[in-house]
């Protein structure tokens, strides 16, 4: 059905180059489809006090469901949390896929919208949130005209009161996925990771307190209360709990969005999931959490994959579970500068650590010299200790691996 890939930013300059402006909009489930299958039933049972907040705040505290979006934040806790702060409150949906390697929100989407639909609804009514503001980003033009499309059927249904969930477009910053940067470019503002605390729980959008979940996060929580939280527990593997969504890309057979259990290894990704490394290339190295997450070899591809655990003693995350393959043909410090220099691009300025420390890292990476390792691990404990957000914190993560794993590539 897609005849141009928009996704990308060389497909939208080659349609600006033939004049065209047609967006192509993939076949999805549409709201009847959608309400032949049981759809809004829930919220309607939810809506109707069947089944109460505290009682839907349990199930979702039993089934481990973690924020997906990158944070791993357990949403039945934030939704308590959001609660205990005295209203009005509001709620925000982050689609602002930006990290590098990650697409699994663009496909839920494009594919079967209404679920996260039904999830905001769901968890809107559960802290009793008087709005919700869908932000995408812009580079996703298929995904704005469904949502535009679909939300104004809710209206037209009689689900939803007009004007109760807002689509925002992001603007194309990296930075604005992060949440507080992301509630001041809904407020018009520049978007500046705000300092915290007071978190976004407390003190949100227009100074409310506002809950904040990532497009998949949202995609389970039908699921999740249809058929209970132990279902959705034991789709992990021991000590995980819960299956999510896998970007891998790179060099494998077959890449794609992959549905795996939390503690899936990158091995297993990869063969199991994707058919083996494409061919002619052996297994090297691997990002576990996109851009953020590291860079990590192939010897120590058996790590389970999840939140904190092993990942998180060697400085590495999974984050929105972008795993991206290297082999043989790839450099590890290549890849290092690469990821350097986009963070450099996108670092929004605001703090010295960050928009001076990733300049100079990609310096550092640049020279024609024997990398100087003392300056490159100074730099790394003032970004790690003294930036605002997470993308100066973690921007030295693959620096870091580099020196530790890869020091024949240097
Ligand atoms: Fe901006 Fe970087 Fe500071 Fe975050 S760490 S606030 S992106 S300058």
């Amino acid at each position: 059905e897609r005849e141009v890939d928009h996704a990308t930013s060389e497909g939208l300059m080659q349609m600006a180059r033939d004049g065209e402006t047609k967006t192509v909009v993939p076949t999805y489930i549409g709201l009847d489809a959608y309400r032949a299958t049981g759809g809004y039933r829930l919220l309607a049972k939810v809506r109707a006090g069947e089944i109460g907040a505290d009682a839907l705040i349990e199930t979702m505290q039993a089934a481990g469901l973690r924020g997906l979006g990158g944070a791993g934040f357990p949403a039945g806790k934030k939704w308590s949390i959001v609660r205990s702060f005295k209203g009005p409150r509001l709620m925000t949906v982050n689609g602002d896929e930006g990290e590098p390697g990650t697409f699994k929100d663009r496909f839920y989407l494009e594919s079967d919208p209404h679920r996260t639909l039904e999830g905001a609804l769901i968890a809107a009514h559960a802290v009793e949130a008087e709005r919700i503001y869908f932000y995408m980003r812009d580079e996703y033009p298929a995904v704005l005209e469904i949502l535009r499309t679909e939300i104004a059927a809710l209206a037209q249904a009689g689900i939803i009161i007009s004007g109760l969930i807002e689509l925002r477009r992001g603007a194309g910053a990296y930075i604005c996925g992060e949440e507080s940067a992301m509630l001041e470019s809904i407020e018009g503002k520049r978007g500046l990771p705000r300092n915290r605390p007071p978190y976004i729980a407390e003190v949100g959008l227009f100074g409310l307190p506002t809950l904040n979940h990532n497009i998949e996060t949202l995609w389970w929580v039908r699921d999740i209360v249809e058929h209970g939280a132990e279902w959705f527990a034991a789709k992990g593997l021991p000590g995980h709990p819960g299956i999510r969504s896998w970007s891998v890309s790179g060099r494998v057979k077959e890449p794609g969005v992959k549905m795996a259990p939390a503690g899936v290894t990158a091995r297993q990704l990869i063969e199991d999931y994707c058919g083996g490394m494409a061919d002619g290339h052996e297994f090297k190295a691997y990002l576990p959490g996109g851009a953020s997450g590291g860079i990590l070899p192939a010897s120590m591809g058996d790590i389970p994959l999840d939140f904190g655990g092993e990942l998180a003693k060697l400085d590495a995350f999974v984050g929105s579970h972008a795993i991206v393959v290297f082999s043989q043909s790839d450099s590890a410090k290549d890849v290092t500068l690469n990821l350097l220099k986009f963070f450099k691009h996108e670092s929004c300025g605001q703090c010295t650590p960050c928009r001076e420390g990733t300049a100079k890292m990609v310096a550092l990476l640049q020279k024609q010299a024997p990398l100087d390792e003392a300056a490159v691990r100074d730099l790394e404990s003032v970004m790690r200790d003294a930036s605002i957000c997470g993308l100066g914190q973690a921007a030295p993560n693959p620096v870091n691996h580099l020196l530790k794993y890869f020091r024949g590539d240097l």
